[in-house]
């Protein structure tokens, strides 16, 4: 045999061993002579994208099964049923999901994180294109459950709970379900095809829709709370803030950015639009606002009382605003809305500065409260103003099941209202955040009130060990940058609502999926036998994924090899006989 063009052997052939002292973890071995104590053992652990994504997809499963390294004889729709097993949405969160998970993929200590919200919209793609549908329902438990808003909340709840065999009503207020997905997240972010496709395969499930019905008014909680086995309350938060200035108040050139980009969802191009729009906030929210009135053929002048570094918006929102012609106006903060007989003729503003050190709020968590404003008055011109300063909930009839400050949902650690039994909630109405946050709430509250329904303890919340990279050796994997989606800036935006951002194709997606370090279970890259000088780790290639590799503890002296080598840190030394 010949070992020339092995490159597992000419790569363990040339391994430099890392010092003693820089190897974490090294000064654990338990030696005596040449043997230790301390035996391979196989250990599975959460990777710390999917720790760090709040629906909880399995990231490393998808990537595993595009990459065959989990076997599938159909890896796309398998990939596919993964993902939908947590998360009802791919394709309409691999658009628009800020991508926590990716802040904390372990790639990025090799060079940069996995492009996991390219391959999630890819494999959502794949799911609408190839017709695939949801699970049908589990057997009927005869229990009926009542959803109050078709909101990513709502909608992952009734979704979870068909599945467990309960019959789900939704109540909305809407005439449409999809909640901020439809009426704040415009088309050019996720069009209407995909949204429909998506929402449309949860409903299919047999989910019985009243759309139209205003919870808290036109029917009461607590007549829900007597008809139905249990309730969820899913109503997000659907009020803009209004601006506290002279001049914002009751008049219609003024508006908040909920209400602006609602009233283009509902009425189209017919809506009716200042020529010059000022948009106050520095969120991603103000950032949609200023693309919207640019599409609908506006000037768009952003107002931020704080600099770019300070601003609350994504990067990629942001530069996508400024390259679609909207303008801003960075420290400046907001006086009064001007007027002119006709109407609003803009915005009085002063300058703001940053505060001395020491001065009140110079240090606050809020970068907003870290600036103040001075004696430098000037004036922007707008005929047009929209706030983008936040929004909050509508309890209306809600009252019992809120906090009196905050008026957020007030939910023990199971998402059940404090005090009430058969009432559960989540989403923007626990916490205003993202999609994926209210999807989790979704499937946790479905767990809960799937136990509370059969009689059982809710369940508890499980600890679960997540791989850090210092267990894992990711020098094993060479440099490589993430794949891209194509961003497209339309030539002249006027009157132009395409997607902005661009699927990638298939071999695009499997070779993002290929930089996957599948951190916390093997991968089958046969390092550790090639390393193990005992010979005493085989390959089984046929097992499922997590099993190729078996050490036969007659032959290993614990020489920790393998669990250095492993690029997965899957291999960790635990205690053998005699200790
Ligand atoms: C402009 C904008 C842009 C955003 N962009 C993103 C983004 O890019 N990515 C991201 O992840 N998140 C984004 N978000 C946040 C995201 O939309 C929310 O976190 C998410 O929609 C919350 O889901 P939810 O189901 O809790 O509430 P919602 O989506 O608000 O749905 C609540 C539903 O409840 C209904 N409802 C409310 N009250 C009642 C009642 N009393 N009776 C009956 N029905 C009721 C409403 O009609 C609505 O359909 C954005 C939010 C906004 C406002
Ligand atoms: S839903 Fe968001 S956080 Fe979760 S995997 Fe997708 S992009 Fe990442
Ligand atoms: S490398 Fe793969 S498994 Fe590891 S954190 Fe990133 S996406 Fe998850
Ligand atoms: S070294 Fe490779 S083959 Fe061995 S356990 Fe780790 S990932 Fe699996």
């Amino acid at each position: 045999m010949t070992f020339d063009s092995n490159p597992i052997l000419d790569f363990a052939n040339n391994y430099e061993f890392p010092e003693y002292s820089d190897q974490d973890g090294f000064h654990k071995v338990v030696a005596f002579g040449d043997e230790s104590h301390k035996c391979p053992i196989y250990v599975k652990q959460v990777p710390p994208c999917t720790a760090g994504c709040p629906a909880g997809e399995d990231i490393r499963g998808y990537h595993n099964l595009l990459t065959g390294v989990e076997k599938s004889d159909n890896k796309w729709d398998d990939a596919w049923y993964r993902i939908v097993e947590t998360n009802p949405f791919p394709a309409i969160m691999g658009r628009i999901c800020p991508h926590p998970c990716e802040s904390t993929c372990n790639r990025q200590h090799r060079e940069e994180s996995i492009g996991i919200n390219a391959v999630e919209h890819a494999i959502g793609e794949h799911g609408i294109d190839a017709g695939l549908k949801l699970h049908p329902p589990g057997e009927d438990s005869g229990k009926h459950v009542a959803v109050i808003g078709a909101g990513p909340a709502g909608l992952s709840v009734a979704y979870q709970l068909r599945r467990k065999g309960h019959a789900v009503t939704i109540y909305d207020f809407n005439e449409k379900p999809g909640g901020m997905m439809l009426y704040g997240i415009m088309g050019y972010r996720v069009e209407r095809r995909v949204l429909e496709a998506e929402v449309g395969k949860i409903i299919d499930l047999g989910i019985e829709m009243k759309m139209g019905v205003r919870i808290g008014t036109d029917v009461s909680l607590e007549k829900l709370e007597k008809d139905y086995d249990a309730v969820f309350i899913g109503v997000g938060a659907q009020t803009g803030r209004s601006l506290p200035i002279q001049g914002f108040k009751n008049r219609p050139e003024t508006t908040n950015a909920i209400e602006f980009l609602r009233a283009y969802e509902i009425h189209g191009d017919a809506v009716n639009i200042g020529k010059k729009v000022i948009v106050i906030g520095d969120g991603n929210v103000a950032m949609d606002v200023a693309r919207l009135a640019r599409r609908l053929g506006s000037e768009a002048t952003i107002i931020s009382a704080v600099p770019r570094e300070d601003m609350n918006c994504y990067p990629d929102e942001f530069e996508d605003a400024i390259e679609e012609g909207a303008k801003i106006e960075y420290l400046a903060g907001t006086l009064e809305v001007l007027e002119n007989g006709d109407g609003v003729r803009g915005v009085k503003c002063a300058k703001m500065v940053k505060k001395e050190n020491g001065e009140e709020g110079w240090n606050a968590k809020i970068p907003f409260l870290r600036y103040k404003t001075t004696d430098e008055i000037f004036e922007i011109e707008a005929d047009m103003v929209v706030a983008s300063i936040g929004q909050t909930t509508d309890m209306k009839g809600f009252e019992d099941s809120i906090h009196e400050k905050t008026s957020l949902l007030k939910l023990d650690k199971n998402l059940r209202v404090v005090g009430k039994e058969n009432v559960f909630g989540g989403g923007d109405a626990l916490k205003v955040d993202l999609i994926t946050t209210a999807v989790g709430h979704g499937r946790k509250a479905a767990d809960s009130i799937d136990a509370f329904l059969h009689g059982l303890a809710l369940p508890q919340e499980q600890y679960k060990s997540v791989i850090k990279v210092k267990e894992q050796d990711i020098n094993y994997f060479f440099h490589s940058q993430q794949v891209k989606r194509k961003h497209n800036v339309a030539e002249n935006i006027v009157g132009n609502h395409d997607e902005v951002l661009e699927v990638l194709t298939k071999e695009q997606a499997e070779e993002e999926s290929k930089r996957c370090m599948s951190c916390g279970l093997c991968f089958d890259c046969n390092q550790c036998a090639a390393f193990c000088p005992q010979d005493a780790i085989s390959r089984y290639r046929k097992n499922p994924i997590g099993e190729v590799m078996y050490t036969h503890y007659t032959k290993c002296v614990g020489c920790h090899l393998c669990s250095l080598v492993c690029p997965t840190g899957y291999i960790q030394m635990g205690m053998g006989e005699g200790l």
